[in-house]
């Protein structure tokens, strides 16, 4: 973690803050971060472990829970793909340093990421909510 001076206060601030402690302006690593949210699957108490890969190098950049927000360093485009435990898909986007992307559920269990101005409210939890009855469908 580096110390880097608010662009408003001048005061000392954490790289990592999103926003400055003393003056709430939003810190300029903003510009070369990028933020994901993990979904929560309405209905039920799953816990399952997210992750964001490289698609390139196939690497895992940053992993979290669900209904988690990660950040991850990014001064150039990126492309990546987005694993939840327990879900369908791999979601893959190019990710440009500033850009906030919401991961969402579509039909059963599949999930997509959503690029969004900003990552405010509560996680997606758009899922299907089996607990009322996916089965009587059938
Ligand atoms: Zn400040």
């Amino acid at each position: 973690m580096a110390l880097i001076i608010c662009e408003e206060c001048k005061k000392e601030v954490s790289d990592k803050a999103l926003q400055c402690p003393h003056c709430g302006a939003p810190i300029s690593s903003k510009k070369h971060d990028v933020m994901i949210r993990f979904p929560i699957w309405k209905g039920q108490m799953l816990n399952n472990m997210c992750y964001v890969y490289n698609k390139d190098t196939g690497e895992e950049i940053v992993r979290g829970k669900q209904g988690e927000t990660v950040v991850f360093e990014c001064t150039e485009p990126m492309n990546i793909y987005v694993v939840v435990k327990g879900s369908f898909g791999k979601p893959e986007a190019t990710v440009y340093p500033g850009d906030r992307y919401d991961v969402g559920y579509r039909g059963f269990g599949k999930i997509y990421l959503s690029k969004v101005d900003s990552i405010t409210g509560n996680a997606n939890c758009d899922g299907l909510d089996i607990s009322v009855g996916f089965f009587k469908q059938f």
